[in-house]
């Protein structure tokens, strides 16, 4: 086996490149994967751009990641070596801190966030915490399973844990790399799906994908059209804009949830009449715990779940990570490794 192997990593703010790095062996609590895939994220910026307060270089991103484990540390126990693992970004949590304590994985106050915290998946092989690990199952493609790990679990996990009952209407703001995925899951759990995004040209799609109803904003007012369909129970907001989301609260039903899953840079605006005067709701998710995402992808595949993928060899990772900050992705990018 080479000593070396290639890894995508940035150096400084702006800059990736390809390099070779020492092959190294896990320690405590640790196993060392072979990477298949791994999706490139509109959160790798917070890496790549220098955005993410205190980060290191040189460091490598990636968190969307499906390898083969081959290596396994000391006090490994549950995994085994050949066995095929994902790493979102949730990647290990401390076990001692307040949340920890009370069970909160997601919201560690030490998480390891893979690509930002520690080295991720852009690169032949990851480092990886044995509690962040998620099995993946045999008849899922590795370049699906990096999305799913991120969009896909954000999405679904947001869903299931919505107050939205079968039969309600939810309303997926967004028809992205989030939203082609949240419609989906949407429509099979078995909700009422309204789909909400500017122009015509997405309607097509997100009616394949499973919406019962298509709403465009650029011609509509997308809250009238929301309450002629009766309002809606939840709305997940995908779309990376917070001045798009502030108006849709008044969309809802009484008790309503407005669910935030995309990051804008501008705040979100919150009217509070429709807040008080229904008692309406605006809440965060944040992807999910490791055994979160293994539920996402038992889900997935026997619902006929896709993500929507382009993929690219490992060295292409730069112009990967340009096309889909350009947001001309269509959904999302996978980087393929090895073979
Ligand atoms: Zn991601
Ligand atoms: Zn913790």
């Amino acid at each position: 086996m080479s000593i070396k192997y290639k890894a995508v990593q940035v150096t400084k703010p702006g800059k990736l490149e390809i390099v070779e790095k020492a092959i190294t062996e896990p320690t405590s609590g640790q196993v060392r994967i072979r990477v298949e895939a791994c999706g490139v994220c509109h959160t790798d910026a917070l890496t790549v751009e220098g955005a993410f307060p205190g980060i290191n270089y040189p460091r490598v991103p990636g968190h969307e990641v499906v390898g083969t484990i081959e290596a396994i540390g000391p006090n490994v126990d549950g995994w085994k070596e050949g066995q095929r693992v994902g790493v979102g970004l949730m990647a290990g949590h401390c076990e001692h801190c307040q949340p920890c304590r009370r069970g909160d994985f997601v919201n560690c106050a030490n998480q390891v966030m893979a690509g930002i915290s520690s080295d991720g998946g852009y690169a032949e092989k990851m480092i990886a915490n044995a509690d962040g690990l998620a099995a993946i199952p045999d008849n899922l493609p590795s370049t699906e399973g990096g999305p799913l790990l991120c969009p896909g679990l954000t999405t679904f996990n947001a869903l299931r844990n919505s107050k939205a009952r079968p039969g309600d209407l939810v309303a997926i703001q967004g028809v992205g790399g989030l939203g082609h995925l949240g419609i989906q899951y949407a429509r099979q759990m078995g909700f009422q799906v309204v789909a909400i995004a500017r122009g015509k040209d997405k309607e097509d799609l997100a009616k394949q994908l499973g919406a019962h109803h298509y709403i465009n904003s650029s011609a509509e007012d997308p809250v009238a059209a929301l309450q002629a369909l009766g309002g809606a129970t939840v709305i997940l907001a995908t779309a990376a804009s917070g001045k798009s989301m502030s108006p849709l609260l008044s969309g809802l039903v009484p008790r309503g949830q407005l669910v935030v899953a995309g990051a804008g840079n501008e705040p979100i605006e919150v009217n509070p009449t429709p807040l008080l005067f229904g008692m309406r709701s605006v809440v965060g998710t944040m992807t999910g715990s490791p055994i979160d995402a293994e539920d996402t992808l038992s889900f997935s595949s026997p619902q006929g779940i896709h993500p929507m993928i382009e993929t690219f060899g490992l060295e292409r990772a730069p112009e990967a990570y340009e096309r889909m900050m350009s947001g001309h992705a269509r959904f999302r990018i996978v980087l393929t490794v090895g073979e």
